[in-house]
């Protein structure tokens, strides 16, 4: 399995040195913050959303490898996904990273995310792998709309 764990490896190194829709998102009208005190990660959200889809996604931020990298992985996973099918997503990221789930990169749901489930073995770096999607629940959830006049 050492090839496997090469490759997943190699799936976060390229993520955390080049993240993909790191910056801030000029239209966003869904906005969340979050903070890995463990690890001292930090990460803004934006989220523009038309109705119940998440039209466009970005992030900015600093932390370790595994947060960034967990951060542009999944705007790549939720970018066009329906609140619904983010929340699907989120659910069996959870399990990756904390139960028993055994993922691997053909999974239909997680795809590229499976790469995470190394993680469940160091409890401290499930936390840097979660924030991203634990910010995405709040930006979600919040009902901090940027307010519209017409
Ligand atoms: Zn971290």
């Amino acid at each position: 399995m050492s090839d496997l764990s090469d490759l997943y490896q190699e799936v976060i190194l390229d993520h955390n040195r080049r993240p993909r829709n790191f910056g801030a998102l000029a239209d966003a009208n869904r906005r969340a913050q979050g903070h890995n005190p463990l690890c001292g990660d930090r990460l803004q959200l934006y989220l523009k959303m038309d109705g119940e889809r998440i039209e466009n996604v970005s992030f900015e931020g600093s932390g370790c490898a595994i947060s960034k990298a967990s951060a542009s992985l999944m705007t790549e996973a939720v970018r066009g996904k329906s609140v619904a099918e983010a929340g699907v997503i989120f659910d069996r990221f959870h399990e990756l990273v904390t139960g028993d789930r055994v993922a691997d990169l053909d999974d239909e749901v997680l795809g590229k995310l499976a790469v995470f489930g190394g993680v469940r073995e160091f409890p401290v770096r499930v936390k840097c792998a979660s924030l991203a999607w634990h910010t995405l629940k709040a930006a979600l959830a919040a009902s901090n709309e940027v307010a519209k006049t017409e």
